[in-house]
């Protein structure tokens, strides 16, 4: 560490509760200045490359000219203005441009403000869907150990409940139904039985489809992601897909659920949608999810409305950084990733207390046996002027898509390097 921190910093930090923080003993925060590209600039002056893109957003890298640009045209026309009677071409072009660009007819596109929230409105949807077809008892949700949906109520009821964060509020959350992903022909069938017995309680089946991401980074096949897409059709319960991690190219897929022609029914969409420059996430609903919420009945409309839904500026970004996609290879890129991550990892197998190393796409994990020494490793890393967050049992990577060889080897440098000292502690 160099340098003594800011003024402002020293001034205001005990006032801003961070996330996921104890805040009695973490060490204090770095304070960032600016960003570029893969870089973010310390107040001293230190530039880290960053290696997980701030929660995996930045995908084009920070502050693309073609996304800044449209941030300013369109904070001089209209920061914003609501969503309720009035309608923007930022927010209708970009509903446009998604549909044409999802699988299947997913055509009918709500607007929200963070991945939480645009998984509440799925989860909501999904409800209303049973319940406007006359059909209310149908109201649990089938998910998965190790999922992570996201941090607000329902979000959190459809999480793994003994991993991650949400254990302590089990008793104050719906129950919904957690079994372990179907990654055999036995355990499909014993899938396929649940669905079977249970259809008559059960709304919808929610899937981060081929990686679960904050839930350990996991990763399964094509075949498992069709196969439990499959078996939801059969019994005929909705089929939801989280991508507010996978979507955008991150898995080497523009979205995960196209690896496996596993279309879903409702697909929720954040993160990386404005490449990074502001909030915005997306719940997306096929024609015939669409089309239960159409009659004659006020009661049957879909009653959600987040105040910023559909901002100006956050639509105008996510514009632009679809452009970007359709004009440069990021998918290719994120392929081209993945043999790069692995090799770079590779090291690390060998080494005391690793179990795993593993990549897909523009995700790279290296899986401990059990964490320990976890703010000594954070230190390191930015000693090393890398900006990794390790978590869980896991030190992975996600950099932004455009990250090139040379950042690449700067951050698999650093984890082979870091947790070579960190095995002889
Ligand atoms: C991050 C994440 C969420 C929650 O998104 P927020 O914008 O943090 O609310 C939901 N689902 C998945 C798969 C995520 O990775």
């Amino acid at each position: 560490m160099s340098g003594s921190p800011p003024a402002w910093l020293k001034a205001g930090q005990r006032h801003l509760w961070r996330p996921y923080t104890q805040m009695q003993t973490a060490p204090p925060p770095l304070p960032a200045v600016s960003t570029h590209g893969t870089r973010i600039r310390l107040a001293d002056g230190r530039e880290l490359v960053d290696g997980i893109a701030s929660w995996w957003t930045a995908c084009h890298g920070y502050n693309h000219p073609h996304i800044t640009a449209a941030l300013e045209r369109q904070a001089r026309a209209m920061p914003h203005v609501m969503l309720g009677g009035l309608a923007h071409e930022p927010a209708v072009t970009l509903a446009r441009r998604l549909a044409a660009l999802l699988p299947g007819d997913l055509d009918h596109v709500f607007f929200s403000d963070s991945g939480s929230v645009a998984v509440e409105v799925a989860l909501k949807m999904a409800l209303q869907f049973w319940i406007n077809a006359g059909r209310p008892e149908r109201r649990r949700f089938v998910a998965f150990r190790d999922a992570y949906h996201g941090d607000t109520m329902g979000a959190m009821s459809v999480c793994d409940p003994d991993e991650g964060m949400h254990h302590l509020f089990h008793g104050h959350l719906p129950e919904q139904i957690i079994v372990d992903l179907p990654r055999s022909p036995a355990a499909l069938a014993d899938f396929e039985a649940l669905l079977a017995g249970r259809r008559d309680e059960i709304a919808g089946v929610i899937i981060e489809p081929l990686v679960q991401g904050a839930g350990g980074m996991k990763f399964h096949d094509a075949e498992t992601l069709a196969a439990v897409r499959r078996a939801a059709a059969a019994h005929d319960v909705l089929f939801i897909a989280d991508e507010v991690f996978t979507g955008f190219g991150r898995t080497r897929h523009l979205f995960a659920c196209q690896a496996a022609d596993a279309t879903p029914d409702i697909l929720c969409i954040g993160k990386a949608l404005t490449g990074g420059a502001v909030g915005l996430a997306a719940t997306v609903a096929t024609r015939r999810v669409y089309e239960a919420f159409l009659s004659e009945d006020p009661e049957k409309a879909l009653m959600h409305g987040p105040t910023y839904m559909g901002n100006p500026l956050a639509c105008a970004a996510a514009n632009a950084s679809l452009d970007l996609f359709e004009t440069e290879p990021r998918v290719d890129q994120a392929a081209a990733m993945e043999a790069v991550l692995a090799d770079g990892l590779e090291p690390c197998r060998g080494l005391p207390g690793v179990v795993d190393v593993r990549a897909k796409g523009a995700i790279g994990v290296v899986q401990l046996a059990e964490m320990r020494q976890l703010d000594w490793l954070r230190t390191r890393f930015v000693e090393e002027g890398v900006w990794l967050r390790p978590f869980g049992d896991i030190v992975y990577m996600t950099p932004a898509l455009v990250a090139s060889e040379d950042d690449l080897a700067t951050l698999t440098g650093a984890v082979v390097g870091v947790l070579t000292e960190w095995a002889d502690l």
